[in-house]
């Protein structure tokens, strides 16, 4: 109805936020993509902090948060990194012992 083509994925945190830099006016279906990447980051949070001291993997995250797509968690786990008191390395999970990327809470 808006003309607006439906992706098959949601965006990404970092496409939103470029696309975000990019227009001025923030449409309502925009806000609605927003919302949604800005709830989940604040789960992984969470999620990150209650492990804390230990690290888990994007996987995990995925599945602990019951999030769609795997992309999300990682995405969210990478802007956490920057950010929020997170850092993001290789290593082992605490939850399933893979060694892989995985994100800790100072
Ligand atoms: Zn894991």
């Amino acid at each position: 109805m808006d003309g607006i083509a439906r992706r098959s994925r949601p965006l990404g945190l970092s496409e939103i936020q470029h696309f975000s830099c990019l227009s001025p006016r923030r449409p309502a279906w925009e806000g609605r993509i927003v919302g949604q990447i800005m709830k989940i980051l604040d789960e992984v949070a969470r999620f990150g902090a209650r492990l804390a001291p230990e690290p888990v993997c994007d996987p995990c995250i995925a599945q602990k948060l019951s999030l769609d797509d795997m992309a999300l968690a990682s995405d969210a786990s990478h802007e956490l990194a920057g950010s929020h008191g997170f850092e993001r390395f290789k290593g082992v999970c605490r939850l399933c012992d893979q060694n892989g990327m995985v994100i800790r809470r100072h």
